[in-house]
């Protein structure tokens, strides 16, 4: 699915009143679904689950959508931008090196 695909159909559960704290909170949130699954896997003894895994990306993926909106800038220009920031840090690909110590 695209972004403009997914921003479309991710608005319509889009609650009123959404803002730039509840995005926040629900960022936090959903990424704290998906880091308790690992540590129950590490520490608890459960089985990894990639299907919960994969749904709790997925609700990330919806409040990163919904803070886009918020700051009124496109979900690809997000998506640019990071890439762009990324290759500036890491022109060659990934390296330990620098990411020990960031030019920037
Ligand atoms: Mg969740």
């Amino acid at each position: 699915m695209e972004f403009e695909e997914y921003a479309r159909k991710q608005e319509r559960t889009s609650p009123n009143g959404s803002d730039i704290i509840m995005v926040a909170l629900g960022l936090t949130g959903e990424s704290g679904e998906f880091a308790d699954l690992v540590k129950k896997h590490l520490f608890q003894g459960h089985e990894m689950d990639r299907e919960k895994l994969i749904d709790e990306l997925g609700d990330v993926l919806w409040y990163i959508f919904e803070g886009a909106r918020v700051l009124g800038v496109a979900p690809s220009e997000i998506a640019d931008r990071n890439i762009s920031k990324l290759r500036k840090r890491y022109p060659e690909g990934f390296d330990s090196e620098r990411s020990i110590n960031r030019p920037e």
